[in-house]
């Protein structure tokens, strides 16, 4: 078993043209039909589900983003009845309001065939034991993961993230063969393994299946070495699913789009532009089926190049590279989304200057997150005597914020450096790309 679904993910070119130009047709009518706002965007911009006759049409269509998320929060881009909604999954916003995405359960079988062409395309089959680290819950990743494992008939370990013990026991004792999870958590789960006094002949992984997280190719190697496994990237987001946008094969050489699913562009950041093949720029998504939630061309930010040489694989599904970095200030800690501008609502909040530093590093491939924040003369006479109590204060409220613990550190007036030009509140010193 190769592929899991051979007829489509090898199809011909003209075949996937033909799905794309009859689902983009269907699927800005039902947008304009049942959106009000994605109607007054198309209709700021002068253009008519009738002129929509093709993929080609494609660029007349107005960009959505997450301003637009934000906007609509939180059912505003829902796009059909609530009863027919069968389940939400959620990630950050850039603010207090969060992303919320819906599906019904047409969305949730075809979002399970494209992870399902993920597991197969690592190898997976029936015989697989899948250990799922990747957490449950709002994210993506665990339950995306799940369903697909399900499609492809393997025994599913619905693990979730943390407890890291329980892992290497059950991936030793119930003999997992595939792992889902982030990156970090894997190269961490290697590091585990040696640690409980195990070698990878004393497990039976053979393949990984890692995202929702940038990772380097030397990363890569790390994790394959300390699990014994071959690596494989995989990529999503929330707004369009979640992991299974697009997945790797066994050439480990860019990642297929699910190209019956999601219509790829590349633009210009600045000027929306749409670049031609090859070309750097930010990848712009169009769901071409979703039901529940259809976005269409939403500006994902993140910086990337479409290759749509054939693959040795046999896939035709056009390939993306590794994300490069992203056209806003999103950051990505221990796999999860940060807003520069969801830690300054919590400071502003809490009685706090905008006044802060955010410093980010990868040691032993985790993410370490510490925020400094200055405090006023007056604040900082007052706090003297319980620093450590605000701290934790804070660093409580922004957990509940954000979803991941910042090391917080309050910090003397005039103690974190002024910019001349526009402020610099990260000071990122991982290494995220090759
Ligand atoms: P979320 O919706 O919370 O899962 O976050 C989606 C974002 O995570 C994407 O827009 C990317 O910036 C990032 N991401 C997901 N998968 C990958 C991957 N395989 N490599 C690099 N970044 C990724
Ligand atoms: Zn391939």
């Amino acid at each position: 078993m190769k592929y899991f679904q051979q007829d489509i993910e090898c199809a011909s070119r003209e075949k996937i043209e033909a799905i794309q130009n009859e689902k983009i047709v269907k699927q800005v009518k039902h947008a304009y039909d049942n959106i009000p706002y994605y109607r007054s965007l198309m209709d700021q911009k002068g253009v008519k589900p009738e002129d929509i006759k093709g993929i080609k049409d494609i660029y007349k269509l107005p960009f959505l983003s997450k301003y637009d998320l934000r906007e609509q929060y939180p059912d505003g881009l829902l796009a059909v009845d609530k009863k027919d909604v069968v389940r939400i999954h959620s990630t950050s916003g850039t603010t207090g309001k969060r992303v919320i995405a819906y599906y019904t359960e047409n969305d949730l079988d075809l979002w399970a065939d494209c992870t399902a062409r993920a597991i197969v395309a690592a190898g997976g089959s029936k015989e697989d034991v899948v250990q799922i680290a990747y957490g449950y819950g709002l994210f993506t990743g665990g339950m995306g993961l799940h369903d697909g494992a399900r499609k492809v008939g393997c025994m599913t370990l619905p693990m979730s993230s943390g407890n890291t013990e329980r892992q290497i026991q059950f991936m030793h004792d119930l003999k997992s063969t595939i792992l889902c999870c982030t990156p970090s958590y894997a190269a961490y789960l290697g590091e585990a393994l040696k640690e409980s006094g195990l070698t990878t002949k004393d497990i039976n992984l053979k393949a990984g299946i890692f995202g929702a997280e940038p990772w380097t190719e030397s990363m890569r190697k790390d994790i394959e070495k300390s699990l014994g496994i071959k690596a494989y990237d995989i990529f999503g987001l929330t707004e369009l699913s979640g992991p299974g946008v697009s997945y790797e094969c066994e050439e480990q050489a860019g990642m297929h789009i699910n190209e019956d699913h999601f219509y790829a562009e590349i633009i210009n950041p600045e000027t929306g532009e749409v670049l031609g093949d090859g070309e750097k720029g930010e990848l712009v998504l169009t769901s071409l089926d979703k039901e529940a939630f259809p976005l269409i061309r939403y500006r994902t930010r993140d910086i990337c190049i479409l290759n749509k040489e054939k693959c040795k694989c046999g896939r035709s599904f056009i390939r993306m590279a590794k994300p490069m970095g992203r056209s806003d200030d999103m950051l990505i800690i221990r796999g999860v989304n940060v807003f520069p501008s969801q830690i300054e609502t919590v400071l502003l909040e809490q009685g706090y200057t905008p006044n802060y530093l955010i410093e980010i590093d990868r040691v032993n491939n985790t993410d370490t997150f510490d925020i400094y924040v200055e405090l006023t003369s007056e604040q900082f006479s007052d706090t003297i005597k319980d620093v450590s109590l605000k701290e934790k204060e804070l660093s409580n409220a922004l957990k509940t914020m954000l979803g991941i613990n910042p090391k917080t550190h309050l910090v003397a007036p005039k103690t974190i450096a002024r910019s001349e030009g526009k402020a610099v509140r990260v000071n990122d010193k991982r290494k995220l790309i090759d």
